[in-house]
């Protein structure tokens, strides 16, 4: 059986799930979902004595079920191999009573790693069979991770390259460091002069410049977004929730059958759909907690039905989940309505019109089946990481720490509960350090990192140590103006 996707906002055209990944968005600015979801179940019986391999391959093969199986097993073993620094993938570590999932033993050390060392092979895998010259150019504007990640993942890929800007100087030592010292034939890497904002604007225009696009189809080559929206992004992450749970009956924590509840520090609202997608694949789900920082667009609504993003945009050390507009959620929408593309579109269109719209009061009874939520501040976020060391002497990031905060205030139900540890302590060295009461006015991000391991004795990832010698392979700075010729260039390099 092949699964076949269409836009949440209208069903009239099916592309199968190989088409969806390389598409990215629907035409009509809808997010690709399958209303096959839920027909085919895993077995559990079979998830809880399986390791990741087996339940990744499981998991996408009922999500991307046009995809063979063995274009299944190559995507899995080369996405989960060397490049994580442990077997397990995602092991889960105990947290006083609760549990830790870690999503960040991946290359870059954040939980985007496992979405995105998946997606560029999902891609090259649905391009084979088509056309034998060029290849598909992810261009991204990053605030500083994600386009480390999407580095990483698509380095060296057949079929693919990829083009990352960022603003110059306004992103960590470390952050930068990532992303210039990064190795592969197929990458590319500018700083530019201006805001991320700017540099978002500028790969807008790019997608959007009929001319390019035309320039490059003449070489085979297509641009593409490595966005969390991207189907390929999404289905990986459902395999750790299984995984997770496997890991918890194993152990003997839980039989067979029980049910789990999921904590998830969520920004654009991917990883905690994924728990979703888990559940209507026959995992045993309890509550799925949705928390947020500051940014509390989503705890508001799941507590009133009214999604508003009219409000101040909030900094937080929490930054990857700052947040206004979490697209996912339109996937929920969608299925929550049993499938009303018309009024997941008329919602879509009040909110980027109104930047607001209510749902009716039966649909939101229905989310909170299984959503709860709650938010933590930046100060409640350092004194849980601090409580966290002290308590417990377990160092977690600023994202997790969110998570762990507003799990914490939870009344307990009776179910073996899991917060999703989305990024390594390190990477936010200093918010972490100043956290734990220390001064860190004057410290770069290195001198941060080792006075973190001199006070906690935790040593940081040698992804994140060993940048400090590093050779730096990209140095181009450029101007806004020079953003689209740096892009065809790239192509022209690459795709060769
Ligand atoms: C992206 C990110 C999140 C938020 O995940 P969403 O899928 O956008 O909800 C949380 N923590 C970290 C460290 C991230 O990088």
């Amino acid at each position: 059986m092949k699964t076949f996707y269409h836009s949440t906002r209208s069903a009239d055209e099916a592309v199968t799930s190989k088409q969806a990944i390389l598409t990215g968005i629907a035409p009509d600015g809808g997010l690709y979902v399958s209303d096959q979801l839920g027909q085919e179940k895993l077995a559990l019986s079979d998830v809880v004595t399986s390791g990741y391999h087996a339940i990744a391959r499981n998991v996408l093969s009922v999500l991307l079920s046009d995809y063979t199986a063995d274009e299944i097993s190559s995507c899995v073993a080369g996405a989960y191999a060397e490049n994580f620094d442990t077997p397990l993938v995602t092991p889960l570590s105990p947290v006083g009573s609760d549990w830790l999932l870690e999503l960040w033993h991946g290359p870059t050390c954040a939980f985007k790693d496992v979405a995105l060392q998946m997606l560029p092979r999902l891609m090259s895998t649905a391009r084979t069979g088509t056309a034998s010259q060029g290849g598909v150019m992810i261009v991204t504007a990053t605030s500083g991770d994600t386009g480390k990640a999407a580095l990483d993942g698509f380095a060296d890929v057949a079929g693919t390259g990829v083009t990352v800007f960022y603003p110059a100087g306004k992103v960590s030592d470390i952050q930068r460091l990532q992303m210039v010292t990064q190795r592969g034939g197929n990458v590319a890497v500018a700083g530019i002069r201006g805001t991320f904002d700017d540099a978002q604007t500028q790969v807008k225009r790019i997608f959007a410049d009929r001319a390019l696009a035309e320039r490059l189809a003449q070489e085979g080559v297509v641009l593409s977004s490595a966005n969390s929206i991207n189907v390929g992004r999404l289905v990986p992450q459902v395999t750790y929730y299984f995984d997770a749970y496997a890991q918890l009956v194993q152990a003997g924590t839980i039989a067979c059958g029980d049910a789990v509840d999921f904590c998830v520090p969520t920004g654009n609202f991917g990883d905690v759909l994924a728990g979703y997608f888990a559940k209507q694949l026959g995992l045993p789900v309890g509550q799925l907690i949705v928390a947020s920082n500051t940014n509390k667009v989503l705890t508001d609504f799941i507590q009133t039905g009214t999604y508003d993003r009219r409000r101040e945009f909030v900094k937080t050390i929490s930054p990857s989940m700052d947040i206004l507009v979490s697209s996912n959620l339109e996937r929920l929408l969608y299925y929550l309505s049993d499938g009303d593309c018309e009024r997941v579109a008329s919602w879509m269109a009040s909110l980027s019109s109104e930047g607001i719209y209510t749902l009716p009061a039966e649909m939101m009874d229905r989310m909170r089946e299984t959503f709860s939520c709650g938010f933590a501040t930046d100060e409640e976020t350092r004194a849980t990481i601090r409580s966290t060391w002290d308590e417990q002497g377990v160092l977690i990031d600023p994202h997790t720490a969110v998570g762990k905060c507003v799990l914490d205030r939870m009344a307990f139900e009776g179910r073996q509960r899991v917060c999703l540890s989305t990024a390594n302590p390190y990477k936010f060295s200093a918010d972490v350090l100043a956290a734990l009461g220390h001064d860190v006015s004057g410290l770069d991000g290195f001198a941060c990192m080792d006075k973190l391991e001199q006070v906690t004795g935790v040593v940081a990832p040698t992804q994140l140590s060993a940048l400090r010698s590093a050779a730096v392979l990209h140095d181009t700075v450029c101007d806004q103006a020079e953003m689209s010729g740096f892009v065809e260039d790239a192509c022209a390099r690459v795709f060769a």
